[in-house]
């Protein structure tokens, strides 16, 4: 939390002193106050919240680790991200490297990935198709078992 507030306060605490400088004239007034750049973070990971059509609530989660292509790499992501997957408290998946794949002639993509959460399993390389059906499956049972269908 104290980093996500210094990106936020960081780029106004400048600001700010761009201005003072200016009112007080240590600097010339028509000085630009620096662009804000933000710190290069050698561990940006991003990732997905996908929520339930139904009930909204996290369904899944998926964390894009495109430079992953060993199993220890997919580890390192799961080690970064273990507090947003324990809080989040959903089939979590690392998506790895993904490559173009000709299969009977079908063109198809495949992902190395792991799944992380709730139960660690082995990295395996899966086709995106069949991947995404069995999300889309995951998602659209989410509210299946505790409500009754409307038709
Ligand atoms: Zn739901």
């Amino acid at each position: 939390m104290t980093k996500k507030r210094q990106e936020i306060l960081e780029p106004l605490t400048r600001e700010l002193l761009g201005r003072v400088d200016n009112i007080i004239g240590k600097r010339k007034p028509s000085a630009e106050p620096a662009p804000y750049k933000s710190p290069k973070t050698k561990h940006l990971i991003k990732s997905q919240i996908i929520p339930c059509k139904s009930c909204h609530k996290p369904a899944a989660m998926l964390i894009f680790a495109p430079d992953a292509t060993t199993a220890a790499e997919l580890e390192d992501y799961a080690r970064l991200m273990y507090d947003p997957m324990q809080k989040t408290k959903v089939p979590t998946w690392i998506l790895g490297d993904e490559y173009d794949v000709n299969i009977n002639g079908q063109q198809d993509i495949k992902i190395f990935l792991m799944k992380t959460y709730p139960n660690r399993e082995e990295a395996q390389h899966v086709l995106a198709s069949i991947f995404d059906r069995s999300l889309d499956f995951l998602i659209d049972n989410h509210c299946r078992s505790k409500r009754k269908r409307p038709y």
